[in-house]
Protein backbone atom coordinates (compact mmCIF):
# COMPACT_ATOMS: atom_id res chain seq x y z
CA UNK A 1 0.00 0.00 0.00
CA UNK A 2 1.22 3.29 -0.60
CA UNK A 3 1.17 6.10 1.45
CA UNK A 4 0.85 9.95 1.26
CA UNK A 5 4.40 11.44 2.22
CA UNK A 6 3.79 15.41 2.98
CA UNK A 7 6.84 17.38 1.75
CA UNK A 8 8.65 17.34 5.79
CA UNK A 9 8.05 13.57 4.94
CA UNK A 10 5.35 12.74 7.48
CA UNK A 11 2.84 10.27 6.20
CA UNK A 12 -0.66 12.13 5.57
CA UNK A 13 -3.40 10.03 7.77
CA UNK A 14 -7.52 11.16 7.37
CA UNK A 15 -8.65 11.86 10.94
CA UNK A 16 -12.50 11.97 11.37
CA UNK A 17 -13.33 12.76 14.69
CA UNK A 18 -16.74 11.92 14.57
CA UNK A 19 -19.27 12.36 16.59
CA UNK A 20 -20.85 12.47 20.24
CA UNK A 21 -17.36 10.89 22.44
CA UNK A 22 -15.75 11.22 19.01
CA UNK A 23 -13.99 14.12 18.98
CA UNK A 24 -12.48 13.56 22.84
CA UNK A 25 -11.10 10.33 22.10
CA UNK A 26 -10.09 11.29 18.51
CA UNK A 27 -8.05 14.65 20.53
CA UNK A 28 -6.57 12.01 23.03
CA UNK A 29 -5.12 9.63 20.24
CA UNK A 30 -3.97 12.13 18.29
CA UNK A 31 -1.98 13.75 20.95
CA UNK A 32 -0.64 10.79 22.00
CA UNK A 33 0.43 9.37 18.07
CA UNK A 34 2.05 13.14 17.81
CA UNK A 35 4.04 12.82 21.47
CA UNK A 36 5.33 9.62 20.41
CA UNK A 37 7.26 10.49 17.88
CA UNK A 38 5.72 9.18 14.48
CA UNK A 39 6.23 11.15 11.33
CA UNK A 40 2.64 11.44 10.98
CA UNK A 41 0.61 14.46 9.66
CA UNK A 42 -3.57 14.72 9.70
CA UNK A 43 -5.68 15.88 7.22
CA UNK A 44 -9.13 16.39 9.05
CA UNK A 45 -12.32 15.66 7.88
CA UNK A 46 -16.28 15.17 8.30
CA UNK A 47 -18.74 12.14 8.46
CA UNK A 48 -21.50 11.42 10.46
CA UNK A 49 -24.41 13.36 12.33
CA UNK A 50 -23.99 16.46 10.82
CA UNK A 51 -23.16 15.46 7.51
CA UNK A 52 -26.69 13.90 7.45
CA UNK A 53 -28.40 17.11 9.24
CA UNK A 54 -27.06 18.66 6.17
CA UNK A 55 -29.17 16.06 3.73
CA UNK A 56 -26.17 14.29 2.64
CA UNK A 57 -27.31 10.10 2.90
CA UNK A 58 -23.99 8.78 2.66
CA UNK A 59 -23.40 10.81 5.89
CA UNK A 60 -19.68 11.40 4.07
CA UNK A 61 -19.26 14.34 2.36
CA UNK A 62 -16.83 14.41 -1.47
CA UNK A 63 -13.91 16.13 0.21
CA UNK A 64 -13.47 13.54 2.81
CA UNK A 65 -13.57 10.80 -0.19
CA UNK A 66 -10.96 13.03 -1.31
CA UNK A 67 -8.88 13.21 1.56
CA UNK A 68 -9.37 9.14 1.84
CA UNK A 69 -8.33 8.16 -1.91
CA UNK A 70 -5.12 10.60 -1.35
CA UNK A 71 -3.84 9.35 2.26
CA UNK A 72 -5.46 5.85 2.39
CA UNK A 73 -4.84 5.87 6.08
CA UNK A 74 -7.75 6.78 8.18
CA UNK A 75 -7.88 7.29 11.94
CA UNK A 76 -11.53 7.61 12.99
CA UNK A 77 -13.82 7.95 15.80
CA UNK A 78 -17.16 7.03 16.01
CA UNK A 79 -20.03 8.31 14.07
CA UNK A 80 -23.73 8.00 14.53
CA UNK A 81 -26.48 7.07 12.56
CA UNK A 82 -29.46 9.42 13.28
CA UNK A 83 -32.53 8.21 13.31
CA UNK A 84 -34.94 9.76 10.79
CA UNK A 85 -32.40 11.56 8.59
CA UNK A 86 -29.85 8.83 7.14
CA UNK A 87 -31.14 5.17 6.41
CA UNK A 88 -27.54 4.29 6.01
CA UNK A 89 -24.38 4.37 8.44
CA UNK A 90 -22.04 6.46 7.35
CA UNK A 91 -19.62 3.55 9.09
CA UNK A 92 -20.99 1.33 6.58
CA UNK A 93 -20.92 3.69 3.40
CA UNK A 94 -16.94 4.81 4.12
CA UNK A 95 -16.35 0.32 4.54
CA UNK A 96 -17.93 -0.18 1.02
CA UNK A 97 -16.94 2.80 -0.99
CA UNK A 98 -13.23 1.60 0.27
CA UNK A 99 -13.68 -2.30 0.06
CA UNK A 100 -12.62 -2.83 3.07
CA UNK A 101 -13.35 -6.00 3.58
CA UNK A 102 -11.17 -7.69 6.31
CA UNK A 103 -12.59 -6.03 9.93
CA UNK A 104 -9.45 -7.13 12.46
CA UNK A 105 -10.67 -7.54 16.33
CA UNK A 106 -7.83 -8.39 18.71
CA UNK A 107 -8.72 -9.45 22.28
CA UNK A 108 -5.98 -9.18 24.71
CA UNK A 109 -6.05 -9.49 28.14
CA UNK A 110 -4.52 -5.92 29.79
CA UNK A 111 -3.06 -5.38 33.15
CA UNK A 112 -5.15 -3.68 35.29
CA UNK A 113 -7.97 -4.56 34.02
CA UNK A 114 -9.60 -7.08 36.03
CA UNK A 115 -12.32 -9.63 34.14
CA UNK A 116 -13.09 -12.95 35.35
CA UNK A 117 -10.64 -14.17 32.82
CA UNK A 118 -8.00 -12.72 34.49
CA UNK A 119 -5.08 -14.36 34.41
CA UNK A 120 -5.93 -16.72 31.43
CA UNK A 121 -3.90 -15.21 29.12
CA UNK A 122 -6.30 -14.65 26.38
CA UNK A 123 -5.17 -13.09 23.36
CA UNK A 124 -6.53 -13.67 20.25
CA UNK A 125 -7.86 -12.11 16.76
CA UNK A 126 -11.11 -12.07 14.87
CA UNK A 127 -10.94 -11.76 11.62
CA UNK A 128 -14.36 -11.00 9.98
CA UNK A 129 -15.03 -10.63 6.28
CA UNK A 130 -16.44 -7.02 6.37
CA UNK A 131 -18.99 -6.25 3.40
CA UNK A 132 -20.03 -9.94 1.86
CA UNK A 133 -22.98 -12.22 3.71
CA UNK A 134 -26.06 -11.13 5.57
CA UNK A 135 -24.57 -7.57 5.83
CA UNK A 136 -24.55 -7.24 2.27
CA UNK A 137 -28.48 -5.77 3.66
CA UNK A 138 -30.23 -7.47 0.21
CA UNK A 139 -33.56 -7.97 1.73
CA UNK A 140 -36.75 -8.53 0.32
CA UNK A 141 -40.63 -8.43 1.93
CA UNK A 142 -41.32 -11.71 -0.48
CA UNK A 143 -45.21 -11.25 0.69
CA UNK A 144 -46.99 -8.62 3.14
CA UNK A 145 -45.47 -11.14 5.93
CA UNK A 146 -42.52 -12.97 4.80
CA UNK A 147 -39.18 -11.23 4.64
CA UNK A 148 -35.57 -12.09 2.91
CA UNK A 149 -32.06 -11.53 3.55
CA UNK A 150 -29.91 -12.48 0.74
CA UNK A 151 -26.70 -14.38 2.11
CA UNK A 152 -23.76 -13.59 -0.56
CA UNK A 153 -20.82 -15.21 -0.22
CA UNK A 154 -18.16 -15.00 -3.05
CA UNK A 155 -14.83 -17.02 -3.30
CA UNK A 156 -13.10 -14.05 -4.11
CA UNK A 157 -14.40 -12.69 -0.88
CA UNK A 158 -13.53 -16.00 0.80
CA UNK A 159 -9.84 -16.14 -0.47
CA UNK A 160 -8.95 -12.55 0.42
CA UNK A 161 -10.62 -12.78 4.13
CA UNK A 162 -8.68 -16.43 4.58
CA UNK A 163 -5.21 -14.83 3.13
CA UNK A 164 -5.73 -12.02 4.99
CA UNK A 165 -6.24 -14.09 8.24
CA UNK A 166 -2.90 -16.24 7.54
CA UNK A 167 -1.01 -13.12 6.49
CA UNK A 168 -1.77 -11.30 9.34
CA UNK A 169 -1.19 -14.17 11.15
CA UNK A 170 2.42 -13.98 10.03
CA UNK A 171 2.65 -10.53 10.59
CA UNK A 172 2.36 -11.27 14.60
CA UNK A 173 4.18 -14.57 14.60
CA UNK A 174 0.69 -16.01 15.45
CA UNK A 175 0.53 -19.47 15.27
CA UNK A 176 -2.98 -21.15 14.55
CA UNK A 177 -5.65 -20.15 12.38
CA UNK A 178 -9.42 -21.51 13.06
CA UNK A 179 -11.47 -21.04 10.46
CA UNK A 180 -15.56 -20.96 11.60
CA UNK A 181 -18.73 -21.50 9.84
CA UNK A 182 -21.82 -22.75 9.91
CA UNK A 183 -21.43 -24.91 7.06
CA UNK A 184 -23.16 -27.96 8.84
CA UNK A 185 -25.78 -26.22 7.89
CA UNK A 186 -25.51 -23.79 5.24
CA UNK A 187 -23.06 -25.84 2.80
CA UNK A 188 -23.02 -23.18 -0.22
CA UNK A 189 -22.33 -20.38 1.26
CA UNK A 190 -20.70 -20.97 4.99
CA UNK A 191 -18.83 -24.32 3.06
CA UNK A 192 -17.77 -21.66 0.34
CA UNK A 193 -14.96 -20.17 3.42
CA UNK A 194 -14.76 -23.61 4.80
CA UNK A 195 -13.63 -24.81 1.45
CA UNK A 196 -11.39 -22.07 0.29
CA UNK A 197 -10.01 -21.81 3.67
CA UNK A 198 -9.01 -25.89 3.11
CA UNK A 199 -7.68 -25.10 -0.03
CA UNK A 200 -5.54 -22.43 0.50
CA UNK A 201 -3.92 -23.42 4.12
CA UNK A 202 -1.11 -25.88 3.05
CA UNK A 203 0.30 -22.62 1.24
CA UNK A 204 0.85 -21.52 5.10
CA UNK A 205 2.47 -24.92 6.24
CA UNK A 206 4.34 -22.62 9.16
CA UNK A 207 0.43 -22.33 10.52
CA UNK A 208 -2.27 -24.66 12.41
CA UNK A 209 -5.26 -24.60 10.38
CA UNK A 210 -8.54 -25.62 11.74
CA UNK A 211 -12.33 -25.82 11.20
CA UNK A 212 -14.36 -24.98 13.69
CA UNK A 213 -18.45 -24.66 14.00
CA UNK A 214 -19.25 -21.22 15.21
CA UNK A 215 -21.65 -21.77 17.32
CA UNK A 216 -19.30 -24.66 19.27
CA UNK A 217 -16.74 -21.34 18.55
CA UNK A 218 -18.92 -18.96 20.76
CA UNK A 219 -19.12 -21.63 23.73
CA UNK A 220 -15.33 -22.59 23.53
CA UNK A 221 -14.59 -18.65 23.26
CA UNK A 222 -16.45 -18.73 26.63
CA UNK A 223 -15.11 -21.45 27.96
CA UNK A 224 -11.23 -21.58 27.53
CA UNK A 225 -10.94 -18.47 25.12
CA UNK A 226 -6.86 -18.80 25.58
CA UNK A 227 -7.05 -21.94 23.21
CA UNK A 228 -7.51 -19.45 19.90
CA UNK A 229 -5.06 -17.00 18.75
CA UNK A 230 -6.78 -15.83 15.04
CA UNK A 231 -10.10 -16.83 14.10
CA UNK A 232 -11.59 -16.35 10.29
CA UNK A 233 -15.36 -15.83 10.03
CA UNK A 234 -17.71 -14.30 7.83
CA UNK A 235 -19.51 -11.24 8.44
CA UNK A 236 -22.22 -12.07 10.83
CA UNK A 237 -20.62 -14.49 12.94
CA UNK A 238 -17.75 -12.07 13.06
CA UNK A 239 -19.86 -9.65 14.37
CA UNK A 240 -21.15 -11.39 17.22
CA UNK A 241 -17.81 -13.52 18.27
CA UNK A 242 -15.97 -9.97 18.09
CA UNK A 243 -18.33 -8.54 20.52
CA UNK A 244 -18.13 -11.48 22.52
CA UNK A 245 -13.96 -11.14 22.61
CA UNK A 246 -13.87 -8.24 23.53
CA UNK A 247 -15.77 -8.71 26.35
CA UNK A 248 -13.50 -11.29 27.66
CA UNK A 249 -11.40 -8.49 27.81
CA UNK A 250 -12.90 -5.73 29.72
CA UNK A 251 -15.11 -4.76 26.99
CA UNK A 252 -16.04 -2.26 24.02
CA UNK A 253 -14.01 0.54 25.72
CA UNK A 254 -11.00 -1.28 25.26
CA UNK A 255 -11.73 -2.80 21.91
CA UNK A 256 -9.65 -1.68 19.06
CA UNK A 257 -10.05 -2.83 15.29
CA UNK A 258 -9.03 -2.38 11.84
CA UNK A 259 -10.47 -2.41 8.44
CA UNK A 260 -8.09 -3.12 6.10
CA UNK A 261 -9.03 -3.50 2.32
CA UNK A 262 -6.37 -3.66 -0.65
CA UNK A 263 -6.33 -0.35 -1.06
CA UNK A 264 -7.20 2.03 1.85
CA UNK A 265 -7.15 0.80 5.73
CA UNK A 266 -9.76 2.66 8.40
CA UNK A 267 -8.62 2.42 12.21
CA UNK A 268 -11.32 2.70 14.55
CA UNK A 269 -12.53 1.85 18.43
CA UNK A 270 -15.64 -0.41 18.04
CA UNK A 271 -17.50 1.73 20.72
CA UNK A 272 -20.08 3.69 19.12
CA UNK A 273 -20.95 7.65 20.16
CA UNK A 274 -22.15 7.30 23.26
CA UNK A 275 -23.75 10.79 23.05
CA UNK A 276 -24.87 10.85 26.86
CA UNK A 277 -21.18 11.41 27.64
CA UNK A 278 -20.00 13.97 25.00
CA UNK A 279 -18.14 16.77 26.23
CA UNK A 280 -18.03 16.03 29.51
CA UNK A 281 -14.07 14.85 29.33
CA UNK A 282 -15.02 11.57 31.20
CA UNK A 283 -15.07 8.70 28.76
CA UNK A 284 -12.08 5.64 27.96
CA UNK A 285 -10.19 6.40 24.44
CA UNK A 286 -7.99 3.37 25.24
CA UNK A 287 -9.95 1.80 22.00
CA UNK A 288 -9.44 4.47 19.56
CA UNK A 289 -5.17 4.59 21.09
CA UNK A 290 -4.92 1.14 20.58
CA UNK A 291 -6.56 1.47 17.56
CA UNK A 292 -4.11 4.68 16.68
CA UNK A 293 -1.15 1.64 17.44
CA UNK A 294 -2.62 -0.74 15.09
CA UNK A 295 -2.23 2.20 12.43
CA UNK A 296 1.21 2.60 13.68
CA UNK A 297 2.04 -0.45 12.65
CA UNK A 298 0.16 -0.94 9.85
CA UNK A 299 2.47 2.44 8.66
CA UNK A 300 5.45 0.84 9.49
CA UNK A 301 6.05 2.99 12.81
CA UNK A 302 6.78 -0.04 14.89
CA UNK A 303 8.97 1.92 17.55
CA UNK A 304 5.97 4.47 18.26
CA UNK A 305 3.69 1.71 18.39
CA UNK A 306 5.42 0.01 20.85
CA UNK A 307 6.45 3.22 22.77
CA UNK A 308 2.43 4.06 22.54
CA UNK A 309 1.56 0.86 23.70
CA UNK A 310 3.78 0.23 26.71
CA UNK A 311 2.60 3.63 28.03
CA UNK A 312 -0.98 2.96 27.68
CA UNK A 313 -0.59 -0.63 29.64
CA UNK A 314 1.80 0.69 32.33
CA UNK A 315 -1.01 3.54 33.29
CA UNK A 316 -3.88 0.90 33.45
CA UNK A 317 -1.56 -1.03 35.25
CA UNK A 318 -1.05 1.68 37.91
CA UNK A 319 -4.36 1.45 38.24
CA UNK A 320 -5.34 5.04 36.84
CA UNK A 321 -7.89 4.82 34.73
CA UNK A 322 -11.11 6.37 33.88
CA UNK A 323 -14.35 6.42 34.93
CA UNK A 324 -16.13 3.54 33.59
CA UNK A 325 -13.20 1.54 34.81
CA UNK A 326 -12.18 3.46 38.61
CA UNK A 327 -15.62 4.65 39.23
CA UNK A 328 -16.54 8.06 40.31
CA UNK A 329 -14.34 8.51 43.12
CA UNK A 330 -10.81 7.86 41.68
CA UNK A 331 -11.74 8.39 38.25
CA UNK A 332 -9.08 10.48 35.93
CA UNK A 333 -10.76 12.75 33.28
CA UNK A 334 -10.25 12.13 29.44
CA UNK A 335 -7.50 14.01 28.92
CA UNK A 336 -6.13 13.36 32.28
CA UNK A 337 -5.74 9.79 31.37
CA UNK A 338 -4.54 10.92 28.16
CA UNK A 339 -1.42 13.19 30.01
CA UNK A 340 -0.93 9.83 32.28
CA UNK A 341 -0.32 8.30 29.49
CA UNK A 342 2.48 10.48 27.62
CA UNK A 343 3.99 10.73 30.91
CA UNK A 344 4.63 6.98 30.79
CA UNK A 345 6.51 6.98 27.80
CA UNK A 346 9.35 4.69 27.98
CA UNK A 347 8.04 2.77 30.00
CA UNK A 348 6.38 -0.93 30.22
CA UNK A 349 4.31 -3.12 32.23
CA UNK A 350 5.48 -5.37 34.35
CA UNK A 351 3.11 -8.52 32.32
CA UNK A 352 3.17 -7.95 28.95
CA UNK A 353 5.08 -10.07 26.23
CA UNK A 354 5.94 -8.02 23.25
CA UNK A 355 5.55 -9.50 20.31
CA UNK A 356 7.84 -9.47 17.65
CA UNK A 357 5.49 -7.65 14.78
CA UNK A 358 6.83 -7.61 10.64
CA UNK A 359 4.50 -5.63 7.54
CA UNK A 360 1.49 -7.12 7.01
CA UNK A 361 1.34 -8.23 3.43
CA UNK A 362 -1.78 -7.57 2.21
CA UNK A 363 -2.73 -10.38 -0.11
CA UNK A 364 -3.12 -9.53 -3.50
CA UNK A 365 -6.41 -11.31 -5.17
CA UNK A 366 -7.28 -10.68 -8.81
CA UNK A 367 -9.93 -8.06 -9.22
CA UNK A 368 -11.95 -9.96 -12.53
CA UNK A 369 -15.48 -10.13 -11.26
CA UNK A 370 -15.90 -13.60 -12.95
CA UNK A 371 -12.97 -14.70 -10.56
CA UNK A 372 -14.48 -18.46 -10.91
CA UNK A 373 -15.07 -19.81 -14.43
CA UNK A 374 -16.69 -22.89 -14.81
CA UNK A 375 -16.81 -24.12 -18.37
CA UNK A 376 -19.41 -26.97 -18.10
CA UNK A 377 -22.74 -26.05 -16.72
CA UNK A 378 -26.26 -26.74 -17.12
CA UNK A 379 -29.84 -25.51 -16.10
CA UNK A 380 -31.88 -28.35 -14.48
CA UNK A 381 -34.53 -26.78 -13.41
CA UNK A 382 -36.29 -23.62 -11.99
CA UNK A 383 -37.43 -22.68 -8.64
CA UNK A 384 -40.55 -20.17 -8.80
CA UNK A 385 -41.50 -18.36 -5.40
CA UNK A 386 -45.27 -18.31 -4.91
CA UNK A 387 -47.09 -16.14 -2.70
CA UNK A 388 -50.72 -18.36 -2.59
CA UNK A 389 -52.87 -18.69 1.02
CA UNK A 390 -54.03 -22.14 -0.48
CA UNK A 391 -52.52 -24.85 1.20
CA UNK A 392 -50.16 -27.28 0.28
CA UNK A 393 -52.36 -30.04 -1.85
CA UNK A 394 -54.46 -27.82 -3.52
CA UNK A 395 -51.45 -25.35 -4.57
CA UNK A 396 -49.72 -28.29 -5.92
CA UNK A 397 -52.92 -30.09 -8.08
CA UNK A 398 -52.70 -26.77 -9.24
CA UNK A 399 -49.09 -26.16 -10.25
CA UNK A 400 -49.26 -29.62 -11.67
CA UNK A 401 -51.95 -28.55 -14.08
CA UNK A 402 -50.50 -25.48 -14.59
CA UNK A 403 -47.20 -26.94 -15.86
CA UNK A 404 -48.82 -29.91 -17.68
CA UNK A 405 -47.29 -29.80 -20.99
CA UNK A 406 -44.55 -27.05 -20.39
CA UNK A 407 -40.94 -28.37 -20.50
CA UNK A 408 -41.16 -28.48 -16.66
CA UNK A 409 -42.67 -31.10 -14.05
CA UNK A 410 -43.01 -29.98 -10.77
CA UNK A 411 -40.40 -31.92 -8.08
CA UNK A 412 -41.98 -30.41 -4.67
CA UNK A 413 -43.13 -27.58 -2.80
CA UNK A 414 -41.41 -26.36 0.06
CA UNK A 415 -42.55 -24.13 2.76
CA UNK A 416 -39.51 -22.16 5.10
CA UNK A 417 -37.36 -24.76 3.69
CA UNK A 418 -39.47 -28.06 4.47
CA UNK A 419 -40.91 -30.12 1.77
CA UNK A 420 -45.01 -29.80 1.96
CA UNK A 421 -45.92 -31.44 -1.28
CA UNK A 422 -46.36 -34.41 -2.58
CA UNK A 423 -47.42 -34.32 1.57
CA UNK A 424 -45.53 -35.77 4.02
CA UNK A 425 -45.77 -36.47 7.97
CA UNK A 426 -43.43 -33.35 8.54
CA UNK A 427 -46.29 -30.67 11.05
CA UNK A 428 -44.66 -27.77 9.37
CA UNK A 429 -46.72 -24.16 10.18
CA UNK A 430 -47.24 -22.89 6.76
CA UNK A 431 -47.02 -18.82 5.37
CA UNK A 432 -48.40 -17.99 2.21
CA UNK A 433 -44.63 -17.87 0.94
CA UNK A 434 -44.07 -21.32 -1.25
CA UNK A 435 -40.86 -22.34 -2.71
CA UNK A 436 -41.84 -24.82 -5.81
CA UNK A 437 -38.88 -26.64 -6.97
CA UNK A 438 -39.61 -27.94 -11.09
CA UNK A 439 -37.16 -29.81 -12.99
CA UNK A 440 -36.38 -29.92 -16.54
CA UNK A 441 -38.60 -32.38 -18.58
CA UNK A 442 -36.65 -33.02 -21.31
CA UNK A 443 -33.34 -31.77 -21.50
CA UNK A 444 -31.66 -28.59 -20.96
CA UNK A 445 -34.62 -25.92 -20.84
CA UNK A 446 -34.32 -22.28 -22.63
CA UNK A 447 -35.17 -19.03 -21.03
CA UNK A 448 -38.29 -19.02 -23.20
CA UNK A 449 -39.65 -22.24 -21.58
CA UNK A 450 -38.62 -20.91 -18.25
CA UNK A 451 -40.92 -17.73 -19.22
CA UNK A 452 -43.47 -19.78 -20.40
CA UNK A 453 -43.76 -21.59 -17.36
CA UNK A 454 -43.76 -18.45 -15.05
CA UNK A 455 -46.35 -17.14 -17.55
CA UNK A 456 -48.56 -19.86 -17.23
CA UNK A 457 -48.08 -19.97 -13.17
CA UNK A 458 -48.84 -16.56 -13.22
CA UNK A 459 -51.90 -16.74 -14.58
CA UNK A 460 -53.18 -17.86 -11.49
CA UNK A 461 -51.05 -17.12 -8.67
CA UNK A 462 -48.50 -14.28 -7.98
CA UNK A 463 -45.09 -15.10 -7.79
CA UNK A 464 -42.79 -13.15 -6.70
CA UNK A 465 -38.95 -14.40 -7.41
CA UNK A 466 -37.66 -16.97 -10.15
CA UNK A 467 -34.06 -18.94 -9.45
CA UNK A 468 -32.62 -21.36 -12.32
CA UNK A 469 -31.25 -24.65 -10.84
CA UNK A 470 -27.63 -25.07 -12.36
CA UNK A 471 -25.26 -28.17 -12.54
CA UNK A 472 -21.88 -26.69 -12.78
CA UNK A 473 -19.13 -29.63 -13.83
CA UNK A 474 -21.80 -32.24 -13.41
CA UNK A 475 -22.39 -30.97 -9.20
CA UNK A 476 -25.51 -29.49 -8.55
CA UNK A 477 -25.97 -25.97 -7.67
CA UNK A 478 -28.02 -26.09 -5.35
CA UNK A 479 -29.41 -27.03 -1.91
CA UNK A 480 -31.93 -29.51 -1.62
CA UNK A 481 -35.02 -28.63 1.03
CA UNK A 482 -35.59 -31.00 3.95
CA UNK A 483 -36.90 -34.03 2.71
CA UNK A 484 -36.24 -33.73 -0.48
CA UNK A 485 -34.93 -36.64 -2.03
P1 LIG B 1 -22.09 3.16 22.38
O1 LIG B 1 -21.97 4.53 21.84
O2 LIG B 1 -20.93 2.25 22.20
O3 LIG B 1 -22.42 3.31 23.92
C1 LIG B 1 -22.99 2.30 24.71
C2 LIG B 1 -22.43 2.36 26.11
O4 LIG B 1 -21.10 1.82 26.12
C3 LIG B 1 -22.27 3.76 26.70
O5 LIG B 1 -23.47 4.27 27.20
C4 LIG B 1 -21.24 3.45 27.78
O6 LIG B 1 -21.80 2.62 28.79
C5 LIG B 1 -20.30 2.53 27.06
N1 LIG B 1 -19.20 3.18 26.33
C6 LIG B 1 -19.04 3.23 24.98
N2 LIG B 1 -17.88 3.81 24.67
C7 LIG B 1 -17.29 4.15 25.82
C8 LIG B 1 -16.07 4.77 26.16
N3 LIG B 1 -15.20 5.13 25.21
N4 LIG B 1 -15.78 4.97 27.46
C9 LIG B 1 -16.62 4.57 28.41
N5 LIG B 1 -17.78 3.96 28.16
C10 LIG B 1 -18.12 3.75 26.90
O7 LIG B 1 -23.37 2.41 21.75
P2 LIG B 1 -24.81 2.96 21.34
O8 LIG B 1 -25.33 3.83 22.45
O9 LIG B 1 -25.56 1.75 20.95
O10 LIG B 1 -24.58 3.82 20.04
C11 LIG B 1 -24.57 5.26 20.01
C12 LIG B 1 -24.35 5.71 18.57
O11 LIG B 1 -23.08 5.25 18.10
C13 LIG B 1 -25.40 5.20 17.57
O12 LIG B 1 -25.75 6.25 16.70
C14 LIG B 1 -24.68 4.13 16.80
O13 LIG B 1 -25.16 4.01 15.49
C15 LIG B 1 -23.24 4.65 16.81
N6 LIG B 1 -22.19 3.60 16.68
C16 LIG B 1 -21.13 3.90 15.90
C17 LIG B 1 -20.10 2.98 15.78
C18 LIG B 1 -18.92 3.34 14.92
O14 LIG B 1 -18.78 4.47 14.52
N7 LIG B 1 -18.04 2.39 14.60
C19 LIG B 1 -20.14 1.76 16.47
C20 LIG B 1 -21.26 1.51 17.29
C21 LIG B 1 -22.30 2.44 17.38
P3 LIG B 1 -22.45 3.08 30.16
O15 LIG B 1 -23.76 3.72 29.79
O16 LIG B 1 -22.63 1.79 30.90
O17 LIG B 1 -21.53 4.02 30.86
Amino acid sequence: MEFHVTPSGNTLVTLIPGDGIGPEVAESARRIVEASGAKVEWEERRAGASVFLEGLATGVPEDTIASIRKTRVVLKGPLETPVGYGEKSANVTLRKLFETYGNIRPARELPGIVTPYTGRGVDLVVVRENVEDLYAGIEHMQTPGVAQCLKLISRKGCEKIVRLAFEFARAEGRTTVHCATKSNIMKLTEGLLKRTFEEIAPEYPDIEAHHIIIDNCAHQLVKRPEQFDVIVTTNMNGDIISDLSSALVGGLGFAPSANLGSDVAIFEAVHGSAPKYAGKNVINPTALILSAVMMLRHLGEFDAAATVEGALLATLEQGRTTRDIAGDENALSTTAFTEAIIGNFGKRPTVWKEREYKPLAIPVVSSAPDFVKEPERRVVGVDVFVESSLGPEELGKSLEELSAGSAFRLKGISNRGTVVYPLTHAMTDCVDQWFCRFSAANGEPTDTEVFELVNRIGAKHRWMHLEKLQEFHGEEAYTKAQGES
